[in-house]
């Protein structure tokens, strides 16, 4: 039966490639769903949108026009001239704002420290959840964030809520800002973590919560082929055409 799985895995590949499902990824700060995500995305050949990068770039908006995040009036008139998008022509798409591309700089702690404030404005959430929708509305679509699977896309046929211990998400993100050349103290990584995580899961409008059929998926002691391997076998699932036996 040498044959056999090779056939299956081709069918497999056709499934996953004719049906081109929603893949919708929650979770907490730093658990690891944009490095997922976007591997995911690359093996599917799928689209992958990074929604914390949306409200980054907003944030990161503000800060060039030094618009208090506090200053509900200086808030919504910003986002009534701004314009938050991805480039087109790229593969791995870059946030823009205005149409400018932007890079690392929505990474810094300045955005870390105020995009929670900042994302729990409910017009800047329809907003955003307005882009998102349209983006993804064609499917073939692998998008992470905080309310993906509970308001952006409520039906994606696969929900994935990532968690992972407080310890093991502060090495890693400290490790990501260093490597992208800022300065990190891990005391202050750890608090915006916790901070944010607070903050998001308490707001009023969309909070961090997992989707009743989202599947938890905990990385604490995964590596990242690990995390990769499970999403998509959990992808052959929704997609597989049914061998006949
Ligand atoms: O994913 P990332 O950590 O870059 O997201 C930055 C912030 O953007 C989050 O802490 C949260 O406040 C906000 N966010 C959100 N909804 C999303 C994605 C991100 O409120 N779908």
């Amino acid at each position: 039966m040498q044959g056999a799985p090779g056939f299956v895995e081709l069918l497999y590949l056709w499934g996953m490639k004719a049906r081109r499902i929603t893949i919708a990824i929650d979770g907490g700060a730093a658990v690891g769903k944009s490095t997922t995500a976007k591997q995911v995305a690359q093996v599917l050949e799928y689209l992958y949108i990074d929604t914390g990068a949306m409200y980054r770039a907003f944030t990161y908006g503000l800060l060039l026009e030094k618009i208090d995040f506090d200053d509900s009036t200086g808030v919504l008139d910003y986002l009534s001239r701004v314009k938050v998008g991805f480039t087109q022509d790229e593969k791995i798409k870059r946030v823009t704002l205005n149409d400018t591309a932007l890079g690392t700089e929505i990474r810094s702690p300045e955005v870390s420290a105020g995009v929670s404030v900042v994302s729990a404005y409910p017009a800047v959430r329809r907003y955003m959840v307005e882009r998102q929708r349209k983006i993804g509305a064609g499917g073939g679509v692998v998008m992470d964030g905080r309310d993906i699977g509970t308001v952006v896309f409520p039906d994606a046929e696969l929900k994935v809520f990532m968690v992972a211990e407080l310890d093991a998400r502060v090495v890693r993100r400290v490790a990501e800002l260093r490597a992208a050349g800022f300065e990190v103290d891990e005391d202050a990584v750890r608090q915006d973590l916790v901070r944010r995580d607070q903050l998001d899961a308490g707001r009023a409008d969309s909070p961090l919560r997992k989707a009743d059929d989202a599947l938890e998926l905990d990385t604490t002691h995964l590596s990242v082929e690990g995390q990769v391997a499970q999403i998509i076998s959990w992808v052959h699932e929704r997609t597989a055409i049914p061998v006949p036996v």
